[in-house]
């Protein structure tokens, strides 16, 4: 069944509450998103993660090279893809407009053969994840410390068993608020932190080390995505387990951060790395070097749906009777796109995700809103705003 048509459309929505993390504030969002339209008129959606107007501007890069080939050989059109963009641009955001066709082609082969992209990649080995609640950022407000505390908390009686906090606004800021939130939420709840690689290796290796008391799951983009041996002598350094990976392409930066012993936890975007045929890859990757794998997830629930799918599909590593329950990141800011923009068949009930079983991702677009949200203009305007897309 061949590809006729391939349509990317850019979403926009300002926030009715600006954010900031350790690099800079939001005020609104953006997203890629893309359609594949087969000749029978069966469709899949993709999603980019990155900045939207330029991965629509790789996805039309690509079309021409994917229209006319069968939906059903994602490996193969993923190779024509990345060959055509070795030459000058082996990571980024041409790698997230793979990634976002290459997720709409699992989408469409599923429905194709009316099963999950979980069956697809391999088997459902994981049928329950427990998701993170990604949250906690900062927000211009009185007293931010109360605020934190209260979203914590809320995440707890939501079922969370996890939650992330934003850090990286220097080291006795950030240390106050790690006790306030570990003090709201109790001993129990995991609690992690990320600082968007605001520190130095020294900073980072302080900050570690004074925060050992209060019990941090894992200590996420700590240096800068440049500083391998940073992130190397971090992790020998600190008791604190360290994740990364976000800012990684395909499977030679994952085989990078693995080869300089960098994590101990991979976090690999499926929209923005290569997508689903390239995190497999990674998957494998990690297996070999004794990694874990917690996707990073962003955007809207195609996004979220693809990870979803991807680790119900991971292998536990290694294997044991009464394992852990593998991890999703799940995103709890402020996003009406996400909220409106997808019918989503996954639900979270008391802190657990069920992968589903309908064909494909297991969501729809509705058009409706799609067109709403829309902002295909190419005088778009986000030249005067800030985009959310990290
Ligand atoms: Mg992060």
């Amino acid at each position: 069944m061949k590809v006729v048509d391939i349509i990317p459309y850019v979403v926009t929505q300002e926030l009715d509450t600006p954010f900031y993390f350790s690099q800079w504030e939001y005020s609104t969002r953006k997203i890629c998103l893309v359609k594949v339209i087969l000749e029978d008129g069966t469709y899949g959606w993709g999603e980019g993660y990155g900045p939207a107007d330029v991965i629509r501007a790789g996805v039309n890069f690509f079309k021409p090279f994917v229209l006319g080939k069968s939906a059903l050989e994602t490996e193969t059109i993923w190779q024509e893809m990345y060959r055509r963009s070795l030459d000058y641009a082996r990571s980024g955001s041409f790698t997230a407009a793979i990634s976002a066709i290459d997720v709409a082609l699992w989408d469409v082969k599923g429905k194709l053969l009316n099963l999950p992209v979980s069956v697809l990649l391999g088997g459902v080995k994981n049928p329950v994840i427990h998701p993170y609640a990604t949250g906690l950022y900062f927000t211009r407000t009185e007293n931010l410390g109360e605020e934190l505390q209260k979203e914590a908390l809320m995440y707890k009686e939501q079922g969370f068993r996890a939650t992330k906090m934003k850090v990286g606004l220097g080291i006795e800021q950030d240390l106050e608020y790690i006790r306030l939130i570990r003090d709201a939420i109790g001993p129990d709840m995991k609690l992690m932190i990320d600082s968007n690689h605001a520190y130095s290796y020294r900073e980072a290796l302080e900050l570690s080390r004074r925060c050992e008391a209060y019990n941090i799951g894992w200590f996420e983009e700590p240096v800068s995505p440049e500083d391998y041996e940073g992130y190397s002598r971090l992790r020998k350094q600190s008791s604190i387990p360290v994740a990364g990976g976000e800012c990684e392409y395909l499977k030679h930066g994952f085989k990078r951060l693995f080869e300089n012993e960098c994590v101990d936890i991979a976090q690999p975007d499926i929209c923005a790395m290569g997508g689903l045929t390239e995190a497999k890859r990674v998957a494998v990757l990690a297996q070999a070097y004794h990694k874990d794998i917690v996707p990073h997830s962003w955007g809207t629930w195609i996004a979220i749906s693809a990870a979803v799918h991807f680790v119900g599909n991971l292998d536990s590593n290694p294997g044991r009777m009464y394992g852990e329950v593998p991890m999703i990141e799940l995103d709890r800011t402020e996003n009406p796109l996400r909220d409106k923009l997808t019918s989503s068949k996954i639900e979270l009930i008391e802190g657990e995700i069920k992968v589903p079983t309908a064909p494909g991702l297991g969501v729809d677009v509705n058009l409706e809103i799609l067109e709403e949200y829309a902002d295909n203009s190419t005088n778009n305007k986000s030249g005067s705003k800030l985009e959310v897309w990290s």
